[in-house]
């Protein structure tokens, strides 16, 4: 059997093309095709058969030829500050995982972008389990996608940041198909400037987010000064140092956040504060402090909150703007940098002999 289009995989233009023409060689009206195209994401649906607006007959043509593939829900759970976290099964067994993080009236999706990560920054729990694979297009907005169809409590994205699982600019391909299915009003519609990708400096990727003219945001993991230092925690650092994502961040046309992960006695010295003010001033980014959180790699101690306030402010006397960033889920290991998916058995394999 030819193997089905994956209708979930393709940017609403080329999705709306291809039935189109298939809607035309089945002898089809075409605002069919447009039907089809509103099930996929305006009003999601998880096959075929449930697009109850098409006869019978051309939804189980449509079947034959194209797929809809949802993400399956493996495990929720509830932080007792509101975020959840989930566990997706892939269909080749991979795990993957995505926090929802409520915060006032916005619902923060945090989506991950490969299965593993091949980066081991030191302090990662994702990078201590090494690397699988790199999601596809419908794996990545998928996991909006999915959260809409909930049964239970079904949950609707208003901001996306691509800080779950892996580095988005290391799969460019499919992260750039889809930040066009988060964005497009024909897809998921979320504003670009409600979306962010975070990358810990990959300069060929961030080039390409540049080029797009949708205002995506770019966040930057900086976490240390030097390039000594941050040698140490971030290996990827011989590949693209400092100077280079500088420079990179200062050719991109938005205003760019700087990430930093405050590790005790390791990068949260007064001076590593006026060298970070240096560097963030350089290229008018927003500088943003993000308390460490356990489940990383091992031998690092968060600083203490009086310290991280006090870094903040030695910062903000340089004429730097920062925040802090708050601490969400940790009772269910959500927070940056946790997320490291169990493997989890295919449904096949649990249910044998059941
Ligand atoms: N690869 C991308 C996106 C995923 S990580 C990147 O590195 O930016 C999202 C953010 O969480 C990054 O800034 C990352 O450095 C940070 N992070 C990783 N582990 C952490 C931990 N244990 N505590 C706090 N933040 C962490």
């Amino acid at each position: 059997m030819p193997q089905r289009e994956n209708l979930l995989n393709l940017t609403p233009d080329r999705a709306a093309e291809v039935l189109r023409a298939w809607m035309e060689s089945h002898g089809q009206q075409a605002y069919r095709a447009r039907q089809v195209l509103e099930h996929l994401y305006k009003q999601p649906v998880k096959g075929f058969a449930q697009m109850t607006t098409l006869p019978k007959a051309l939804r189980e043509d449509l079947d034959a030829d194209f797929e809809m593939p949802g993400l399956e829900v493996a495990t929720r759970q509830r932080s007792t500050d509101g975020t959840e976290k989930f566990l997706f099964r892939l269909r080749d067994g991979e795990a993957i995982e995505t926090v929802a993080i409520p915060d006032g009236d916005r619902m923060i999706l945090c989506v991950s972008s490969q299965a593993g990560c091949a980066l081991k920054c030191a302090f990662c729990a994702t990078g201590a389990m090494g690397f699988a694979r790199n999601l596809e297009p419908f794996e990545i907005a998928g996991q909006v996608r999915a959260l809409l169809m909930l049964d239970e409590r079904p949950i609707k994205a208003t901001n996306i940041v691509f800080m779950g699982m892996g580095e988005p600019l290391m799969n460019w391909k499919s992260v750039d198909v889809a930040l066009t299915l988060l964005n497009s009003p024909d897809a998921l519609g979320i504003g670009a400037r409600h979306i962010t990708v975070s990358t810990v400096g990959v300069l060929p990727g961030i080039v390409a987010l540049g080029k797009r003219p949708e205002q995506f945001r770019l966040a930057i993991s900086i976490h240390a000064p030097t390039d000594d230092l941050r040698q140490r925690l971030m290996p990827i650092n011989t590949k693209f140092p400092l100077a280079e994502v500088i420079e990179a961040a200062k050719v991109f046309d938005r205003r760019v956040t700087f990430e930093y992960v405050m590790l005790g006695g390791v990068n949260d010295g007064p001076e590593h504060a006026l060298q970070l003010a240096r560097l963030a001033k350089d290229c008018a980014a927003f500088v943003n402090l993000i308390p460490l959180h356990p489940g990383g790699g091992q031998g690092f101690t968060p600083t203490p909150r009086g310290e991280i306030v006090d870094f903040a402010r030695e910062l903000r006397k340089a004429g730097v703007e920062v925040a802090i960033r708050k601490s969400r889920g940790m009772d269910i290991a959500a927070a940056c940098g946790q997320l490291r998916a169990e493997r989890v058995p295919r449904r096949s394999a649990e249910k044998v002999g059941a």
